[in-house]
């Protein structure tokens, strides 16, 4: 099904429009960050998560539907009448799924075609490599390896499942053992390396790049193996996993500043000849630094990450620009009210 085009209202007051999200993995922020530009909110959720967005009173209204399954023609029909403007975040995209995403009719801020582009591991490598930026090899067949490898397994939330080898021997004595049954998988070079995600946002308002924060993610059990001797762990036989637990902030060392604001202007140049309006909004890239200082790009997400979560007050970057704390949550609405007040609207949204 082709994707619709909203109808605009033709309001220039932020007041008549409504930022609404999922409650779920940066809602907090993006409300609180409506509220602080002057906007209304609207948070809905699944039946039993509405706590977090009551207890902390950031929500203007909270709609709770049995189960995301459940977003329907209805609901977006109340979502329209509100003058809705949907906020998409991880888990938004992974409950609703891209088909809904794509087809949904009510406002959507960002760009729905680079959803594709993030998420299908070819077409993400070739916009990065396009954009000149440094990635981990990849590894055709499993006979190819002849250094430490990741194999990850498609569409593994959270890096569950992903393990470590060094040599094919090793990769199949694993793959056999525990997964006999996937085959969709990809064997990337390991990194040695701190990883680091950057938090991006690009305004199409402004036309300017702005690196808002970054971070690490504390990841169960990488950074939980560690902690015990490796003659436990062994013994233990404990397996790598990275589930994402929270996220840590994280300021880099300001020589490589420079580098990463140019990475940062590479992709966002080239998604605007991938599709359409290209990327535009928050988005992140992830990365490991070696110990050459080289920044090795593993994965891109085309839209507000968890990790901005710890900068809800602003980040030690934001402080720098804004006299306000300046959350991405705020950017994100800062960027629709001034879309609206100029007239704007149409090229914010997707
Ligand atoms: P997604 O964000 O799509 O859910 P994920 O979180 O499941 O992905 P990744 O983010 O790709 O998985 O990686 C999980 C973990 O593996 C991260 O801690 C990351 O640092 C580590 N990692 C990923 N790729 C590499 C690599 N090439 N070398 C070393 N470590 C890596």
């Amino acid at each position: 099904m082709a994707k619709p085009k909203p109808i605009l209202p033709a309001s220039k007051h932020p007041k008549d429009f409504v930022i609404a999200t999922i409650g779920s993995h940066s809602a907090l922020q993006i409300l609180k960050g409506a509220r602080d530009e002057g906007m209304r909110n609207l948070v809905i959720c699944k039946k039993g998560t509405e706590r977090p967005y009551k207890a902390y009173g950031v929500a203007d209204e909270i709609i709770t539907i049995p189960d995301y399954k459940d977003w329907n023609s209805a609901l977006e029909e109340e979502l329209i009448k509100r003058n809705a403007i949907v906020i998409p975040h991880g888990s938004f995209i992974a409950y609703m799924g891209h088909d809904r995403v794509r087809t949904m009719q009510a406002m959507y801020y960002g760009t729905k075609e680079i959803l594709e582009w993030e998420s299908n591991r070819d077409m993400e490598r070739q916009w990065l490599e396009r954009a000149n930026i440094l990635l981990p090899r990849v590894f055709a067949k499993p006979e190819d390896i002849d250094k430490p490898v990741i194999v990850k397994f498609h569409g593994a939330g959270g890096g569950f499942g992903y393990f470590v080898a060094k040599s094919p021997e090793q990769f199949y004595e694993v793959k056999n053992k525990k997964y006999p049954d996937e085959n969709d998988f990809v064997i990337q070079e390991y990194i040695v390396g701190v990883p680091i995600y950057i938090h991006y946002f690009y305004s199409p308002l402004t036309k300017e790049l702005e690196i808002m924060s970054m971070d690490k993610r504390y990841e169960s059990n990488a950074d939980s193996i560690g902690r015990i001797k490796a003659e436990d762990q062994l013994a233990a036989n404990i397996h790598t996993s990275y589930t994402i637990v929270g996220n840590i902030p994280i300021v880099i060392r300001e020589s490589l500043l420079p580098e990463l604001f140019e990475m940062g202007d590479r992709v966002v140049k080239v998604s605007k000849q991938l599709c359409g309006k290209g990327l535009f909004g928050p988005f992140c890239l992830e990365a490991i630094v070696t110990r050459k200082l080289q920044i090795f790009v593993f994965e891109i997400s085309a839209r507000i990450v968890a990790g901005t979560n710890p900068f809800i007050e602003g980040s030690p970057y934001t402080a720098l620009k804004y006299d306000v704390p300046m959350s991405t949550g705020r950017r994100i609405a800062r960027d629709i009210k001034q879309a609206i007040e100029a007239g704007r609207l149409e090229e914010i949204l997707g």
